[in-house]
């Protein structure tokens, strides 16, 4: 084994959804990142189902952390540090990273530190550019969230809007579920869409009635489904492509209208767009389309570290440990389903 000065060996464990994922990292570099998917057990569901997931997530866990060690070159008891997924997600599968890497620490005595999902997947762009310029809109698009946060500096997190009812990805989901397309339905729907015409069928943009920076896709579902039984959609129609091109366009259109009204308003430095959905080559271009009209730069993650996984975990936790070590002394470190669960930081 490779000797390290000062070595400050993070291990990064991430169970809140249908991913079980562990990394290593050493003073915030990335050696390993193990990201294992649940996608072929919840698929014929067309959707997640909790106690599949957390019982998976025990099946894995020690295989992926085992893998993820390995493959970083580094033994259990050199970790100086370990880092957890507390929230939000399915309470079953947090539960088990938690208790995986609780007992890990309790083991070796080593201080354990508990960070929220989905300020770790802002991180994940940080991972891939270390300056970026405060303050940062982030536009964070998953299958159970749809958020925009204001960071004024470093780990300072406002939350401006977030959806009031469907997140953007299970509305994907659902309508690819709808159409029996398999799970998770935004991959499907991004590759049947590359071919068809966005201008085929109109959807209206969802519209809040309250001032501010909610989103809502629960509309625009009810509006593609009642579309899909209208024209008697299924895999095989040939308008297919059509339809979820325009479909797959207005919730692009959706979120980027409203990260364009907080743009205007709170006039960051810098964009970020993370989350699985953020994997999407529309988003992705679109969002930089915005970005370049502000003449502002746009960090969007590799496709890889847009979806869960632990490295952007243990490099939020490595930040939160240096910022403030006192925190990461808990045992007692409970999960939480949802962010107003989340006990103040
Ligand atoms: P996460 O919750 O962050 O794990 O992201 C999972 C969500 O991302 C699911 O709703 C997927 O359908 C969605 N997703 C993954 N890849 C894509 C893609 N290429 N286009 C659109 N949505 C995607
Ligand atoms: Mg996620």
């Amino acid at each position: 084994m490779t000797e390290r000065k000062n070595p400050r060996l993070v291990l990064a464990v991430e169970t809140s959804c249908d991913e079980t994922s562990a990394a290593v990292l050493n003073q915030g570099e990335v050696l390993s990142n193990v990201i294992l998917s649940q996608d072929e057990i919840h698929s014929p569901y067309g959707g997640v189902v909790p106690e599949l997931a957390s019982r998976q997530h025990l099946q894995s866990i020690d295989r992926v952390v085992g893998e993820s060690l390995s493959q970083a070159q580094v033994s259990l008891a050199e970790i100086d540090l370990y880092v957890v997924t507390q929230g939000p997600g399915l309470i079953g599968s947090l539960l088990v990273g938690l208790t995986f890497a609780k007992g890990l620490a309790y083991y070796f005595r080593k201080p354990v530190i508990g960070v929220d999902h989905l300020e770790a997947h802002i991180e994940a762009a940080f991972l891939e550019n270390r300056a970026i310029e405060f303050p940062v809109l982030a536009l964070l698009v998953s299958g159970g969230h749809t958020s925009l946060y204001y960071l004024e500096k470093p780990l300072s997190y406002q939350l401006l809007g977030k959806t009031r009812d469907d997140a953007a990805g299970e509305c994907l989901d659902k309508v690819a579920k709808f159409l029996q397309l398999g799970y998770p339905g935004g991959p499907v729907i991004e590759k049947v869409a590359e071919t068809g015409d966005s201008s085929r069928f109109h959807f209206s943009l969802p519209r809040m009635k309250t001032p501010g920076y909610d989103f809502s896709f629960s509309g625009l579902k009810t509006a593609a489904l009642k579309v899909i039984k209208e024209n008697k959609l299924n895999p095989d129609h040939p308008l297919l492509r059509d339809f979820l091109s325009s479909f797959e366009e207005v919730v692009v259109r959706a979120l980027l209208e409203n990260t364009n009204k907080a743009l205007e308003e709170f006039r960051p430095r810098s964009l970020v767009l993370c989350g699985g959905v953020a994997r999407n080559k529309r988003l992705r271009s679109k969002f930089a389309e915005l970005a370049a009209n502000y003449q502002l730069p746009a960090y969007v993650p590799s496709p890889r570290l847009c979806t869960d996984n632990a490295a952007m975990v243990g490099a939020l936790g490595w930040k939160r440990y240096q910022a403030s070590p006192e925190r990461a002394t808990d045992l007692d470190l409970d999960a939480y389903p949802r962010k107003d669960f989340k006990a103040d930081f």
